[in-house]
């Protein structure tokens, strides 16, 4: 069971003065040793500290050996002083694990190399030490490390000394147990000093050329971002080295260990790295940077406050990648990526306030669901709302307030609007309950009186965004900024114009056009000059396509007709992404989904055609694109063969295997071409897309043999991820009926292994179009016992499809 609310208040009240001393030895092969001491005071007699699986505890209380309760996943203390100070040592002995929750073990087939790095966050600390798991509890943390002697050993303080091979780390200023980290492996490491500080950036051994290609750049980003937090936050920098490390099997994008943080080691691409994704690492950094203020420096004091953390890390990282870091336009990406995941999440059943209240987070399971589009991508855009509204300097005066009041210590939404309204004469609390105590989301809708444009409201919210005009050949005519509410708003200057509302992308809604403005629209998209307005409608098509105001052929002659001549490539990969994998599952019917791919198929032939003389990441995004969905055999083993797309274009290592996968589900690529590409790959990324391309085959006894990898017990977060990506395709619905029944009977056993496995089981979810039939099984699988995290992620895509 995880911790519940009424736990971890009780134990808030009842502890202070906290303090960790915490030992490693990840010398053994099949287990760890773990050695915790922990002081601290105490106004009760009984606690607990939780200890997660360990095979082996033994508890010495204030110098007394005890034979502690353990239930295998709490320690039962009694007889604690409640005037002295207490010292309680656990010595445990824990398995590794392979699904990147706990002491995560990574083998490379590339080299050999052992990599075993802790990766914690929501309530995995409990897998790697006897601890009081809770944000509110936070304390300093000593910890030394013993690992293989040829290894190099990262942690979240700087280091104090090595010999041999243990290591010494010293103290954290107070942290919750949740944000340490600690990564052992034959690192490849590019070091510096700045600013009287140490950074570093680390990746496996066998991505060293990789690391060596990008080094400039991220130590570029990685500066200007630093820079730029030290221009907007008045606190210093809260911790006293920057290491980042690009670690294998981690579940999440990124986390925000302080002064040590961890990235997918997938952002960290063989071949070439596109602009895109070097775009979204560098917002990514910025994120994870904000974080070291947002979240690890003023920490929420409960589940609730997620947003406290994710919302501004989501807005800070856009913001600062972008004018720190140099990154241009990232609002586009916003509009076309975070954005329509923020309104898919506020659509469906399970969608909450950006702020809910505590007691609907009752658990940490339930904390675990809502790391999810509303804590990121909707409170994000809601805080781009609030800069706006209020003007950034009063904004950042309060933010500014908030993060120096509660330095090291924890806050909730009530302590940030006290910041925040110290500041402003506006209404802040009325802002604040609209925009983050409700769920949901207001439309704009735009009709005309006359030839007159009005602007009016679906909703509750105060709403503050530019206007962007037209004449009839697109061209911009006016800009303005307007503030709506509950009335109406004409725009006379606009008469006659096409309008567009929300053109800068700053508020949080849908659109409704009128059918003027519409029609130009639709006929001309690609026209618009600003990207960022072109973004914002085929943002707006999505959401229409999701209310079913907008059928999906509508959207798909959208695609056809705008996207090849569309010149932004992070455009070409939100749409296309949208398009595969929102719209042709969700309300495309399976008989129909083979030509729904041609037609994505023929865009991306269109738009390759017209970009590979002259555009070479528009020609690159366009590739990945065709290489998914083409239909054409001799077109594919043509790039495979030639190892390029045309002249200047190169066949990615990710495209080299989408087109490996696609052949196999087309039935033109078979167990030996499979095995031959992966040997020619010979990395790990290689066996995921062997195993992926050896599950897409379309024959039953290749997805008897998928099916039954993914339920073995020992299989591994990115192992299972990649067996389901290939399972199912859009095009093979009758072929994979018998498995929509089985993943259905057997998820919620494969979702008891742990909060992140729960969610890649999940994510596992069919992704082709479902019958009703199919959707009623779904239902009455529902109204059986689902476990916490399954159960969201099964209503999330049931609604997705409703
Ligand atoms: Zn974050």
């Amino acid at each position: 069971m995880s911790l519940t609310l009424d736990e971890a208040r009780l134990r808030a009240g009842a502890l202070s003065s906290l303090s960790y001393s915490l030992d490693l030895d990840l010398t053994g092969l099949d287990t760890f040793r773990s050695h915790t001491r922990v002081r601290f005071r105490s106004t009760e007699a009984e606690t607990f500290l939780e200890l997660k699986g360990a095979l082996s505890v033994s508890t010495v209380v204030n110098g007394e050996a005890v034979e502690a309760a353990y239930d295998g996943g709490r320690v039962a203390l009694t007889g604690l002083s409640t005037d002295e100070v207490n010292a309680v040592e656990v010595i445990a002995t824990l398995p590794y694990t392979t699904d990147g929750d706990g002491m995560h073990t990574f083998t490379d087939p590339a080299d050999g190399s052992r990599y075993v790095s802790a990766y914690l966050g929501m309530d995995n600390a409990s897998k790697v030490f006897a601890c009081f798991d809770q944000n509110d509890l936070k304390a300093s943390f000593a910890v030394s490390v013993t690992a293989d002697p040829a290894d190099t050993v990262l942690a979240n303080g700087a280091v104090v000394s090595r010999d041999a091979g243990r290591w010494v780390f010293a103290p954290t200023p107070p942290i919750p147990p949740a944000l340490l980290v600690v990564a052992a492996g034959r690192w490849h490491s590019v070091r510096w000093s700045h600013e009287g500080l140490e950074f570093g950036w680390h990746a496996r051994r066998s991505l060293a050329a990789e690391l060596d290609r990008d080094a400039a750049e991220l130590r570029r980003t990685t500066e200007a971002c630093f820079a730029h937090y030290a221009d907007l936050i008045d606190e210093p920098y809260p911790f006293d080295s920057y290491d980042q490390v690009f670690v294998p099997g981690l579940n999440w994008g990124a986390q925000e260990m302080p002064g040590c943080v961890t990235y997918r080691d997938e952002l960290l691409p063989r071949g070439a790295i596109t602009d895109t994704q070097r775009a979204i690492r560098a917002v990514i950094i910025a994120h994870e940077m904000s974080h070291m203020w947002f979240g690890d420096s003023m920490t929420m004091t409960w589940w609730e406050d997620t947003w406290l953390q994710e919302s501004f890390a989501d807005y800070m990282g856009y913001r600062v990648a972008e004018a720190g870091a140099g990154f241009a336009d990232l609002r586009v990406e916003v509009e076309v990526r975070s954005k329509p995941w923020g309104y898919r999440s506020d659509a469906r059943r399970s969608t909450h306030p950006v702020a809910p209240l505590a007691t609907d987070v009752p658990d940490v399971d339930t904390a675990a669901t809502i790391f999810d589009g509303i804590s990121y991508a909707k409170g994000g855009a809601c805080l781009v709302q609030l800069a706006f509204w209020l003007g950034d300097e009063e904004f950042m005066a309060g933010v500014n307030r908030h993060l120096t009041r509660f330095r090291f210590a924890n806050a909730t939404l009530d302590d940030f609007v006290e910041s925040l309204a110290a500041g402003s004469s506006k209404d802040v609390r009325g802002w604040v309950d609209a925009w983050l105590r409700r769920p949901g989301f207001d439309t704009l809708t735009v009709r005309r009186s006359g030839d007159v444009p009005v602007l009016e409201r679906e909703g509750s919210r105060p709403h503050a965004f530019t206007v962007a005009a037209y004449d009839s050949a697109l061209r911009l005519v006016g800009r303005k900024r307007v503030e709506l509410g509950a009335e109406p708003v004409r725009l006379p200057e606009f008469a006659g114009l096409v309008v567009v509302p929300n053109a800068g992308g700053e508020t949080f809604a849908g659109l409704r056009l009128d059918p003027e403005s519409w029609g130009s629209l639709s006929g001309g998209l690609s026209r618009i000059e600003d990207p960022l307005v072109r973004a914002v409608l085929w943002s707006s098509a999505a959401l229409l396509v999701r209310s079913r105001d907008l059928s999906a052929d509508d959207f798909l002659d959208l695609v056809e007709a705008h996207l090849p001549t569309e010149t932004r490539p992070d455009i070409i990969e939100g749409v296309l992404s949208e398009a595969r994998s929102v719209v042709i599952p969700h309300r495309v019917p399976a008989a129909r989904a083979a030509g729904a791919v041609a037609r994505v198929a023929a865009a991306a032939a269109a738009g390759l055609k017209a970009s590979t003389d002259d555009d070479e990441q528009r020609a690159l995004a366009w590739a990945a694109a065709l290489a998914a969905t083409s239909a054409d055999a001799g077109l594919l083993r043509g790039w495979l063969d030639d190892d390029r797309i045309a002249a200047g274009v190169p066949v990615l290592p990710t495209t080299r295997w989408e087109a490996v996968v696609r052949l196999a589900s087309l039935g033109e690529a078979d167990a030996r071409f499979i095995a031959a590409e992966r040997d020619r790959d010979g990395t790990v990324e290689g066996d995921l897309g062997a195993l992926r391309a050896l599950a897409a085959r379309p024959s039953t006894i290749a997805k008897e043999a998928a099916w039954e990898a993914m339920l073995a017990p020992d299989v591994d977060n990115r192992r299972f991820g990649a067996l389901a990506s290939g399972l199912w395709v859009a095009e093979q619905a009758h072929l994979l009926r018998p498995y929509v029944e089985a993943y259905l009977a057997e998820a919620p056993k494969l979702a008891t292994r742990g909060q992140a496995f729960a969610q890649e089981v999940g994510r596992a979810f069919p992704r082709i179009a479902l019958d009703p039939e199919q959707l009623d099984g779904l239902r009455a699988a529902l109204a059986d016992g689902v476990p916490t995290i399954l159960r969201r992620s099964w209503e999330d895509h049931f609604d997705d499809r409703a």
